[in-house]
């Protein structure tokens, strides 16, 4: 092992506070000896901070529309082929109570920005959901203003996902060109003060990426004292204008795990489905690298293939969900796995 990575390692098992060149070292780690120290050091601070337990949060797409035209994702506006659906509030609430029979101690609810639902019809389902259940909301349904955010919280709403994809400000405009980056830092600034759990994480190997912004997109959740952070690789969707990239890395991505897990600690992680879609073991692997959650897909099965914000997206259900945990001699969360420790 290179004598840097052993000092960056050696500041890491030390718990201090990691400099974006320290974080960089960690995500260049060799693979091998390298790769097998980082995430073996992760895989200690996940069970030090949040224990044995995986929580599994179930997944429900309600909608594939979405207004914006972001050229990583096959939701996007002008992806005219894309079929598309909207499940009503029934069916939603349906699917609420079914996930609860089944288990599940939360819920999320995610879409495009898809403005068909309307700040009541959203209040009026978080606040009967949380009525009749006893399911933790998780939202993900985009930027909104913060008077739609706070509806939501005072409805029930216990926490919010809402991805910054990307820190560097050039890629983000260019990835992004209908959003601004500042608005959605706001959002997620926005969603803390409101008091929610928030969640947010970024891609890995997008177009002009490099591990200096990798390491910011790190830092930031850090500052931003996130609770949750979602990582995943990039993989090229055939109907976008990055068709032809190259797919996001699966040891890089598991490095930005593992290194979100030795910065962030205390925080909730889940193992992404697109980190399955590109290695078929990819979820195992993410949990042994600092990950501590599984969603689960609850969606009707019928909207499943539609929901294709990238293609061939990797299945998860319950029962799978439970032998992957046991099979790691891990424990199914059993309480609503909110953040332990919140500074
Ligand atoms: S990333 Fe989100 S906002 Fe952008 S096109 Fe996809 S669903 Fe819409």
């Amino acid at each position: 092992m290179k004598q840097d990575f052993l000092n960056a390692l050696e500041r890491a098992q030390q718990e201090k506070n990691m400099s974006i060149d320290e974080m960089m070292i960690l995500l260049s780690a060799q693979e091998g000896e390298e790769t097998g120290a980082l995430f073996s050091l992760a895989n200690k601070i996940r069970h030090k901070y949040v224990g044995e337990e995986v929580h599994l949060r179930g997944l429900l797409e309600i909608s594939n529309y979405c207004t914006r035209n972001c050229l990583y994702c096959g939701l996007r506006l002008d992806n005219q082929p894309l079929v598309r659906y909207r499940m009503t509030e029934e069916e939603i609430i349906d699917t609420a109570y079914r996930a609860e029979h089944h288990g599940f101690k939360t819920i999320v609810l995610q879409s495009g920005e898809d403005p068909y639902y309307s700040t009541d019809m959203l209040e009026k389902m978080i606040a009967k959901i949380k009525k009749e259940t006893d399911l933790v909301v998780t939202l993900s349904l985009g930027e909104k203003d913060r008077e739609d955010y706070k509806r939501f919280r005072e409805a029930g709403a216990n926490r919010y996902l809402l991805k910054h994809e990307i820190m560097n400000p050039l890629i983000f405009k260019k990835l992004k060109p209908d959003s601004l980056w500042r608005e959605r830092i706001q959002c997620i600034a926005w969603l803390r003060e409101l008091g929610y759990e928030v969640g947010s994480g970024c891609m890995v190997g997008l177009p002009g990426q490099s591990l200096s912004d990798l390491a910011q997109d790190i830092l930031f959740m850090k500052r931003m004292n996130v609770d949750m952070v979602g990582i995943g690789p990039f993989i090229p969707h055939a109907q976008t204008p990055l068709k032809d990239e190259k797919m996001g890395d699966l040891t890089l991505t598991l490095k930005a795990v593992a290194v979100s897990r030795i910065v962030l600690k205390d925080i909730n992680m889940p193992a992404t489905t697109a980190i399955e879609t590109i290695h078929p073991e990819g979820r195992k692997r993410a949990l042994e690298a600092g990950a501590n959650v599984l969603m689960p897909n609850i969606s009707p099965v019928e909207n499943r293939k539609h929901y294709e914000i990238y293609p061939n997206k990797a299945a998860l259900d319950l029962e799978e969900a439970k032998k992957l945990i046991n099979a790691l001699g891990r424990k199914v969360g059993q309480g609503h796995g909110n953040r332990m420790k919140r500074n």
